[in-house]
Formats: structure tokens, C-alpha cells, sequence
């Protein structure tokens, strides 16, 4: 069996291997509160349990060859020994290197007691042969001369070797979606590798190249499947969020359940005003080795800037929340920095796969998406909180397709004069004709809009639709006094929107008076400089304003003296309030009273019914918007609403 040449290169490269990992890889190997099982499911535990029977198997084969150079009845025992010592070994690398292909692709995880006890029990029966080869000679056996012979069993032994190298080509393949590209081609040419080194000392057995090859395959895996420099963060020294995503990679493609606990620090900017970047890292250090002790070095990954993730496979909803738990209850405690002591805060979420997520793209977008603090203190935060943000990142990614392929649309909601019983105005509202948002309101993805800046272009379009639509000749005809826009306070904040707009609005000769924009208050009230001078200058090119929305918010009645407006716009919340409280409808009623005597009109939004129309002309509102005449419509239907309406007026 034994080859002077192979055996000690097999041996120098595989204690090189094993000092590499015990000195960069220490950590991953202290996991002393893992059970067994979890110690085999642990790739790392079982690399250097594949390098340390490779070493074995190495030693005692150089020794066997030395022995059998000096081989005396004095040395039978320990040729003996040692040949059943690297028998042993031998016979443990092919499951061992089996189990490490599982690990790696994630096959190991969630499998039940059993299917790892009939998967163990060749390679135990095969032990069993080896240990009472003493008596029975199966595999090998040494004659009167001294000479080691090969028993009859052998062929089983690499036979079994090779079923087990099977085993994991067949896990290799069918988890093969689960792997990373750069690993699966590792693991590829490393299982050819090991299998023609098995193939080749089966077939001849002079040629002792078996454990050599086997010595490089460890050395390739330790290059390419173990040192993962690229995996760490090297603040915290945790697995980082390309391991995470690996890690969670494997889980979802082989629709394995697991939770995942994130933890975001929240309050860490407030400190870093205060302390020093030395002492911020040592403060998350601190934190990390905690999230460490209570997790597991292998399962704590640092994947965004003051986020960590604990990644627990298996149906563990209750232990995610117990770690939960245990978190809050740490973070409702002090933490010491050199100098003070600090409470830092945290939000708390746990997310459950599949049932929360069920694919590798939303769990990318959850990990990807920022996240906003709702709430002083530390604090457990919902799924579904924790999703408005991802939410809000696809209305943003549809927003901004909608803008690209031109899919924004306006519409038109009439208002209608109490005192000249017609149409005499109308609201431009945005629609977008796009499948993703659909079914979302305006007041939800104005805002997100407002956020990211595409409400600059939104602004823009409807701008420049409304100048279209004051140019056509059919409106032209019926002679409406105005159209009104929304202006978001966020278009303000842009030095050149005035400017934008005077080149639009000259460019479709559109005069002036026609046009009247709604700000909120907001926007009115705003200190912010640039909005300030905006609205200025818009008022010195004689642009008007309508106050939207008056009565919710801060209402600031103030407000309403020291800026002019030409409409006040109640809030439809307040009419619809009105009709079942008495106070709210006292409270209406003076607001009328009192917009009406600074001579604005009262633009009543919401009337939907006849008592509501009733109810805002008696009280003095002058002006109405609402479902009762007309939904917003897109303008052909608005144009003909029009028309229809002015043949009514002409007829009577
Ligand atoms: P808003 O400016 O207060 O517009 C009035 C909203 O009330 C419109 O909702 C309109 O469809 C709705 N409405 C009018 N009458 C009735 C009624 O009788 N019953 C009910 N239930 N609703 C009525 P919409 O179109 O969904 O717009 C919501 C908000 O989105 C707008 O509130 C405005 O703040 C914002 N928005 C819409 N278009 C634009 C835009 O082009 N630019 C900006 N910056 N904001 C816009
Ligand atoms: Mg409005
Ligand atoms: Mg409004």
C-alpha cells in the first residue's frame, strides 16, 4: 500500500493546510456550544476533520514504509498498527469529503436523523472490518516474511469510497442552482480530482497517488471554498452580506426553511458626532461579539453599515424570537465605550422563509433597502413594517419606468361654480397607466416620487399637459377660467423650476390667469429659502395659488392673512366629518365664513352627494369638487363632460 514518494508531499501539504486554517480560521473551529450534529453540518469542522485524516493516513503511511524497511517479528505489531491506523483514516475521507460538498451547497441542511445514520452506516461497517482486521485478515495481513499483503476485502473499501465520492457528485448536481458559480466549478474539479486519485490506486495499487491527490484537492478547497477573505467585514471580522446572500442562497434554492433575525443599530449617528471613528469601531466590535455569543460565529453576518443579520435554518420561528427577545432585553441595558456609558438602539425584525419571503430577488431587496427609524427606544419591528421600505423601493423602480416609457398620464376633475351653476374650473391630477401601480393612490407614490426626485419630472409633465390641454380649441371654446396643478414643495427645491415653467407656458402661449397652482401648507409656510424665492418670483410673473387641503395638518390660520390666495381647498376629510359631528360642522362653517370674508373662494373638495352640495352652498363655500359632478377623467371624456354640460346650460 504504501508509496515512499506520494505520502510525505501528501503529508507537507496537508499540515501546511491545517496551520494555515487553525491560525486564520481559529474562530470558526470554537464553537464549543454546538452539538455533534451541528459541528458535521459546520463546512470548517469538517475541513479540518478532512485534513486531520489525511495527516493520519499520511504518518502512518510513511511510517508502514519505514517499518517495512526494518520489518523483524519485533515490528509486526506496530506494521500492524499502523497499517489499521491508516485504514482508518483512509476510509473516513470519502464521506467526510461527501459531507463537505453537502455543506457547502446547503444539501446537509434539514435532513432528518435517520437519513444521516443509513448515510453513516457503510462507512461504519467499513470501520468495524478495519478494527477487527487483527482477527479476521479481511483487508490485509502480513506473512511469515514480513510482507504486507492486501486482503480480499479491499476492493469493497474503495468501492465504498467511490459510492460515497458518488453521493456527492449527486448532491453537487441537484443542489447545483444553490452554489455559486465560482464554487461549483471548485467542487467540480476538485471531485474529479479526488476520484481519479481513487480510481487510479484501486486499479494499481504500486502506483500510490491516492492521498497526494487527495492532499491537493484540500488544498484547492482551502484556496477556493475556505479561505473567504471576501466574506468577512473587516471592522466587525463577521461574515459579511456577500456570505450572507450565499448563505440564504442555499436555503431558499433548496426550499429549506429558516429565519432571519435582522438587527439594525439606530441611534449609532447621534454618537459618532460625539466620539471618535476608533472608538465607534470598538463600539460595534462590542456588539458584534455579543450578537457573536448569542448566535454563533458561523450564523452572524454584518451585511449594511450598522445592520446585522442572524441566519438560523430550520423551523425556528419561536428560537428567532426568543434571540429576538434576548436582543431588546440587551439593548434596554448600557453599553461602554472608553469614555461613557452608552444605550444604544436597535430595531429588531425577524423574517421567516418561506413564509415572509420565498425568493432570493425580495430578499435581496430587503437586505438592499434602507431602512427608516419610526420610533424612539429599542424596538420589535413587524415584517410589514419592515417591508414598506421594499414597498416603497418597487413604487420607486415603477415610478421611474413609467416615467421612462412615457406612461404618466393627467386627468381632470371638474369645479363647479355655486354662483354661475356651471364648470368653470378643473383640478389636473397625475394618473400612471402602468400595471405595477395600478392599483395604488396618488397619495401613496407622491410622496415616494417627492423623495427620490421624480417629482421633478412628474411636475413638469402635468405643467406642460395642462398648457396642451388649454391650447385645444374645444376647451378653448367652452371657456374655462383655470386650470389648477398640484405643486409638490419638493419641485421648489429645484433653482430652475420657474424658469422651466415660463419656457413651457411661452412655448404654448398660454396666458397667465389660466393657470393656478395648488400648494399645501407645507409648502406655503416653508422656511426653506429656495421655496420661499420660488413662490415669490411665480406670484411677480402673476401666477395665483390655491391652499389645498386646508383643515388637516397644522392649519395654521395665520398663514391664510399673510400669503393670498386666490381659492382656500377644504379638505374633503372635514365635509364627510361634518355630517356626523356637530362640532366639526360648527367648525366648517366658521372656516367658510371666515375664508369667504378675505375673499378667497372656498373650494369644497369631496362633495359626493346632493346634502353635501347643499350643505357647502348654504354655508357660503362657492366652489365645488367632487364625485358628484365628475371622477377625474382623462381628457377626451373631461372635454366632452364639458361639452355635454355646456348644450345642458344653452338648453335651459
Ligand atoms: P388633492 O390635490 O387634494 O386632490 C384631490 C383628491 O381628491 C384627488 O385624489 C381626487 O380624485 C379626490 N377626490 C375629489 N373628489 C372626490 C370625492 O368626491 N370623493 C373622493 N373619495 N375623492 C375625491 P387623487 O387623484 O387620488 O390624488 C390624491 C392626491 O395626490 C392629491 O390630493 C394630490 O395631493 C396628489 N396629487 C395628484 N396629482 C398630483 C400631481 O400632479 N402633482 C402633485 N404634486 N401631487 C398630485
Ligand atoms: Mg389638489
Ligand atoms: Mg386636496
Amino acid at each position: 500500500m504504501i508509496s515512499i514518494n506520494f505520502a510525505p508531499a501528501a503529508l507537507v501539504l496537508t499540515v501546511f493546510c491545517l496551520l494555515y486554517s487553525m491560525t486564520a480560521k481559529r474562530k470558526q473551529y470554537s464553537l464549543s456550544s454546538e452539538s455533534v450534529t451541528n459541528k458535521l453540518l459546520n463546512q470548517h469542522i469538517v475541513f479540518l476533520m478532512l485534513l486531520i485524516s489525511v495527516i493520519f493516513s499520511a504518518v502512518s503511511s510513511v511510517v508502514g514504509t519505514f517499518l517495512q524497511q526494518i520489518a523483524s517479528e519485533k515490528t509486526v505489531f506496530l506494521q500492524y498498527l499502523f497499517h489499521a491506523i491508516y485504514y482508518f483514516f483512509h476510509d473516513a475521507l470519502s464521506i467526510l469529503f461527501s459531507l463537505y460538498i453537502m455543506n457547502v451547497n446547503g444539501a446537509s441542511v434539514g435532513r432528518s436523523r435517520r437519513f444521516y445514520v443509513l448515510f453513516a452506516l457503510p462507512f461504519i461497517i467499513s470501520e468495524i472490518f478495519v478494527l477487527t482486521n487483527g482477527f479476521t485478515g479481511f483487508l490485509f495481513y502480513i506473512d511469515n516474511e514480513f510482507v504486507y499483503h492486501r486482503g480480499p476485502l479491499i476492493p469493497a473499501l474503495y468501492i465504498l469510497g467511490l459510492i460515497y465520492l458518488i453521493s456527492a457528485f449527486v448532491f453537487f448536481f441537484r443542489y447545483k442552482k444553490a452554489t455559486p458559480m465560482v464554487e461549483s466549478n471548485a467542487i467540480a474539479t476538485l471531485m474529479l480530482l479526488s476520484a481519479a486519485g481513487v480510481i487510479v490506486q484501486g486499479l494499481w495499487s504500486d502506483l500510490v497517488v491516492e492521498l497526494f491527490a487527495e492532499s491537493l484537492c484540500l488544498l484547492g478547497m482551502l484556496m477556493m471554498l475556505e479561505e473567504r477573505s471576501g466574506y468577512t467585514d473587516p471592522v466587525t471580522g463577521t461574515l459579511n452580506r456577500v456570505a450572507l446572500i450565499d448563505a440564504s442562497r442555499r436555503l431558499i434554492e433548496t426550499n429549506q426553511r429558516c429565519s432571519i433575525v435582522l438587527v439594525k443599530l439606530t441611534n449609532m449617528d447621534l454618537f459618532s458626532k460625539l466620539f471618535n471613528g476608533r472608538e465607534m469601531d470598538s463600539l460595534l466590535m462590542q456588539v458584534s461579539s455579543w450578537l457573536t455569543w448569542i448566535s454563533s460565529e458561523e450564523r452572524l453576518y454584518y451585511y449594511r453599515s450598522e445592520s446585522f443579520a442572524i441566519l438560523m435554518p430550520g423551523d425556528v420561528v419561536k428560537e428567532a424570537n426568543a434571540v429576538a427577545e434576548k436582543i431588546l432585553k440587551r439593548f434596554s441595558k448600557d453599553w461602554k465605550s472608553d469614555e461613557a456609558y452608552l444605550r444604544l438602539e436597535v430595531d429588531v425584525s425577524v423574517v421567516g422563509i418561506p413564509n415572509d419571503i420565498s425568493t432570493m430577488d425580495d430578499l435581496m431587496e430587503l437586505l438592499a433597502s434602507g431602512y427608516k427609524k419610526k420610533a424612539a427606544g429599542s424596538r420589535l419591528v413587524s415584517f410589514d413594517e419592515m417591508s414598506e421600505n421594499r414597498n416603497n423601493r418597487r413604487i420607486e423602480q415603477a415610478l421611474r419606468d413609467a416615467v421612462d416609457s412615457c406612461k404618466l398620464r393627467v386627468w381632470y376633475q371638474p369645479i363647479w361654480s355655486v354662483e354661475e351653476q356651471r364648470t368653470v374650473a378643473a383640478e389636473a391630477l397625475l394618473r400612471i397607466d402602468s400595471d405595477a401601480l395600478r392599483n395604488i393612490s396618488p397619495e401613496v407614490y407622491i410622496p415616494i416620487a417627492e423623495q427620490c426626485g421624480i417629482i421633478r419630472e412628474i411636475g413638469l409633465f402635468v405643467f406642460e399637459e395642462v398648457c396642451r390641454l388649454l391650447k385645444n380649441k374645444r376647451v378653448k371654446a367652452i371657456g374655462l377660467s383655470y386650470i389648477e396643478l398640484n405643486i409638490s414643495v419638493y419641485q421648489f427645491m429645484y433653482d430652475d423650476v420657474v424658469k422651466r415653467f415660463e419656457e413651457i407656458r411661452n412655448r404654448y402661449g398660454i396666458p397667465v390667469e389660466l393657470l393656478n397652482l395648488e400648494v399645501t401648507e407645507t409648502a406655503s409656510t416653508s422656511e426653506t429659502p429656495a421655496v420661499e424665492q420660488s413662490i415669490k418670483e411665480l406670484r411677480r410673473l402673476g401666477y395665483t395659488f390655491s391652499l389645498d387641503d386646508f383643515g388637516t395638518g397644522y392649519s395654521n390660520l395665520k398663514q391664510l392673512i399673510s400669503n393670498s390666495y386666490k381659492n382656500v381647498k377644504i379638505d374633503k376629510s372635514i365635509l364627510w366629518e361634518a355630517e356626523h359631528s356637530e362640532a366639526t360642522s360648527c367648525l366648517l362653517d366658521g372656516l367658510i365664513r371666515v375664508i369667504r370674508s378675505l375673499d378667497y373662494n372656498v373650494v369644497q373638495e369631496g362633495v359626493e352627494t346632493p346634502a353635501q352640495l347643499e350643505r357647502t352652498s348654504k354655508s357660503g363655500g362657492n366652489l365645488i369638487q367632487g364625485y358628484y359632478f365628475s371622477r377625474p377623467q382623462p381628457e377626451d371624456g373631461f372635454i366632452d363632460y364639458l361639452e355635454t354640460e355646456a348644450a345642458k346650460t344653452v338648453a335651459v
